[in-house]
């Protein structure tokens, strides 16, 4: 015990070789779906060993109580960006091109790992085990990915448009910007890529079809394929990049990259809100996995009956997967109320129309896994899989009483609630304390550098300061 509360300070992280989950409620994910009312998982080095009812391990390291928790795989976040900093000041003041473009022009790369290390402490606070990020200044981002032990998949995110032109909607692609965007893409993926015990990996994302041209896409497809990297990218995600390659291309962004030779079971595509039918065909056809995210309106319940695989990312100022959880069921719920009702869902023989918790929770974990192509080692508790666990307390007044723990944590948990988070057999979060990262500073250090990013913006937008200070009612 004492090993961990050291630890604290000296961002060290511990790896106990040998440890035994007792006695919880566990959900594996696996391809059987099995749930294990009151079981055990055990832990050798970075992977699961065993998992069952009263297994019998003589002398384990470490033994976690986890009798009325729900213990299950860590959470796999399948899109996200390092954009907390923003946080107060872009929620209140919502204009993209007065307030969000310009701020952020004002970070640093020498800033990101101080922010990086307060989002992997979000990230593994809340369960996130495994995440997708994708950011301008990534090399950053991936120094505190190391230190804090939790797994991520990043990219450097590749647009090249004039942001200054783009204001009055001209799109004007400038090859300086491209250039620089290019070659920190293969810069992370030289320096950090299987690096960190594995736990970092790299893929390649042009940001979008209106703000990267084709070349870039081919050039990142090209690297790509010779060291087998993964491509993700935001498709159909407003209306203003489907007019743009509508007027571009003559055509919708999907069949854009179809077109290109882009979609393959290889890429992932963030939104799809702005979609065709046909355009999701092609999605269909080509075995592309969809990164849905916030929009409430898209037709999950259509993408699963087509068997796209489909992943779950929080692509927000904060990164709760049991909150997106809730908000995507409640926004499938309405839309299935509107329209009565899937028959395709009926026709598969599933009870109702309206997903499960438990099907939210296999989009969450192994869908995120399956979507991202790291289901092989990630996403579900099986044996021989790495030991990415966490356990959520239920014994809260707001959880228990409860028939069914999983129904309970994704209707009102928090990730407070999440008292364990063990990655790559490592625990990172331990009886509700961050074990690799001193929260205290981490998260000071970043307030810090937030302030100096936003007075820096002020300063020099006072236009801006005093919509803000209307706004935030500091004025
Ligand atoms: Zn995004």
């Amino acid at each position: 015990m004492d090993a961990f509360l050291s630890s604290v300070s000296d961002i060290a992280v511990i790896r106990l070789a040998d440890v035994l989950i007792k006695n919880g409620f566990i959900v594996t994910m696996g391809e059987d779906k099995k749930i294990i009312p009151k079981g055990d998982v055990h832990i050798v080095d970075d992977k699961i060993a065993e998992i069952g009812d009263g297994l019998k391990v003589p002398d384990p390291e470490y033994i976690v109580d986890a009798e009325h928790h729900l213990v299950m795989p860590g959470f796999v976040n399948a899109h996200s960006h390092l954009q907390q900093y923003f946080r107060g000041v872009y929620e209140l003041m919502g204009d993209f091109f007065e307030t969000n473009l310009p701020l952020e022009g004002y970070r640093r790369p020498e800033q990101m790992e101080t922010l990086g290390l307060a989002s992997c402490a979000e990230f593994i606070y809340g369960g996130n085990t495994t995440s997708m990020l994708i950011y301008t200044y990534p090399d950053g981002y991936a120094k505190s990915v190391a230190k804090a032990g939790n797994r991520c998949m990043i990219a450097g995110d590749i647009e090249h448009v004039d942001l200054e032109k783009l204001k009055h909607n001209e799109f004007v692609y400038l090859s300086d910007k491209r250039d620089a965007a290019v070659k920190r893409a293969k810069n992370l993926y030289h320096n950090w890529h299987g690096k960190a015990e594995g736990r970092i990996t790299t893929l390649m994302c042009p940001k979008a079809p209106d703000m990267a041209l084709p070349d870039v896409y081919e050039e990142c497809k090209e690297f790509a394929n010779e060291h087998d990297l993964r491509m993700t990218t935001h498709l159909s995600q407003s209306q203003r990049e489907y007019r743009q390659v509508k007027k571009q291309y003559g055509k919708t962004p999907p069949q854009h990259l179809y077109d290109m030779g882009m979609m393959d079971d290889k890429l992932s595509g963030a939104h799809l809100t702005y979609a065709t039918a046909k355009d999701i065909g092609l999605v269909q056809k080509t075995g592309m996995a969809i990164l849905h995210c916030h929009s409430v309106e898209s037709p999950l319940i259509d993408w699963l009956d087509m068997g796209i695989p489909v992943g779950l990312g929080t692509d927000d100022y904060f990164h709760d997967m049991l909150d997106l959880v809730r908000k995507q069921r409640n926004g499938v719920m309405t839309r299935a109320g509107k329209t009565g009702g899937y028959l395709g869902m009926i026709n598969n023989s599933r009870a109702s129309a309206r997903p499960s918790f438990y099907d939210m929770l296999e989009l969450a974990t192994i869908g995120g896994a399956k979507a991202l192509g790291i289901d092989s080692e990630v996403g579900s508790l099986e044996v021989g899989k790495k030991a990415d666990v966490i356990t959520i307390d239920l014994m809260n007044p707001y959880l228990i009483p409860t028939r069914d723990p999983v129904t309970s944590v994704f209707l009102y948990g928090t990730p407070g609630d999440i008292d364990n988070v063990i990655c790559d057999g490592k625990f990172l979060k331990k009886d509700g304390w961050l074990t690799t990262i001193n929260t205290h500073k981490a998260l000071l250090d970043a307030q810090k550098t937030c302030d100096q990013i936003i007075d820096k913006f002020f300063d020099e937008h006072p236009d801006q300061k005093k919509v803000w200070e209307k706004m935030s009612q500091t004025e």
